[in-house]
């Protein structure tokens, strides 16, 4: 198998914090690319407290907990910790998980902006479980900063998070980067940065795997708008597809972070999952 979907129907019910619910006709839209060769659907699972007690504090959790969209969180989380362990394991090569209420404002003992459990965090540590210490990178595209999978990693420097953002920084022995690519850009403008701030870097650190937190809330028209058209994120998702291919023998894991645009989100994902599962 060489590309898992992972998605759950209660992603599809309910208006989530602030991506809303432009879930709602999936998986139905994507029911074409799913029936092609090499792609398989999962039911996302929810994730084992333990793992997510390796990133988050106790009370931050039980707060959580309280929350409406806390079973939607887990499910997002549980999916990308599936998903990881699949690819590790060379079950399948890459996979496009869906994630609700979870991702990369959600930090330690904190989060905002309608991701309230960390995605990456535990997937990480949960393959450092089975895998043992192996270095991994994190692309963030969402038009935020990705302030919490900062956080969950400010420290370990097996960890490269390249995050495209409003800052141009480098910290932690160049493993931790952000690249302003401005209020108004293009689509070649923004790729052309991800080749040299993205690409380059990945090819010296040789991760295990690619992660990446993918929103599409930078599409003209969206609460992030920046400027670039719905086919930027295909171009996006073709170029990592490749680097990943370059580096890691292609493993790699969208994660779906911001965007509410419905229109937006149909178009691309079933897209994706076709540019994931070309051989
Ligand atoms: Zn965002
Ligand atoms: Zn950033």
């Amino acid at each position: 198998m060489k590309t898992g979907v992972f998605f759950h129907s209660e992603f599809a019910l309910r208006d989530w914090p602030i991506i809303g619910n432009k879930y709602r006709n999936f998986p139905r839209v994507m029911e074409r690319v799913l029936s092609l060769e090499g792609v398989a659907l999962f039911e996302s699972k929810p994730v084992p407290e333990e793992l997510l007690l390796k990133v988050h504090t106790e009370d931050y959790l039980k707060d959580v907990k309280k929350a409406w969209y806390c079973k939607g969180a887990a499910l997002a989380v549980g999916g990308c910790v599936e998903a990881s362990e699949k690819i590790a394991k060379g079950e399948i090569t890459n996979a496009l998980v869906f994630a609700v209420a979870a991702g990369h404002h959600a930090e330690p003992s904190s989060a905002w902006g309608g991701t309230y459990l960390s995605c990456a965090g535990p997937a990480v540590a949960h393959l450092r479980d089975i895998l043992g210490n192996k270095r991994f990178a994190i692309i963030d595209t969402d038009s935020h900063h990705g302030n919490g999978t900062r956080a969950v990693f400010r420290n370990d420097l097996n960890v490269l998070h390249v995050c495209f953002c409003d800052d141009d920084t480098v910290e932690g022995n160049g493993t931790k980067i952000d690249v302003d690519v401005g209020y108004r850009t293009s689509d070649q403008a923004y790729l052309e940065k991800v080749q040299e701030e993205f690409i380059e870097r990945v090819r010296r650190f040789s991760p295990f795997m690619i992660f990446h937190n993918f929103g599409h809330d930078t599409c003209e028209g969206d609460y992030g708008d920046r400027g670039l058209t719905p086919y930027f994120f295909l171009r996006l998702a073709e170029e990592v597809r490749r680097c990943a291919e370059e580096v890691c023998e292609g493993r790699y894991l969208i994660i779906t972070h911001g965007g509410y645009l419905m229109e937006v989100a149909e178009y691309i994902f079933p897209a994706i999952v076709e540019i994931l599962a070309q051989p």
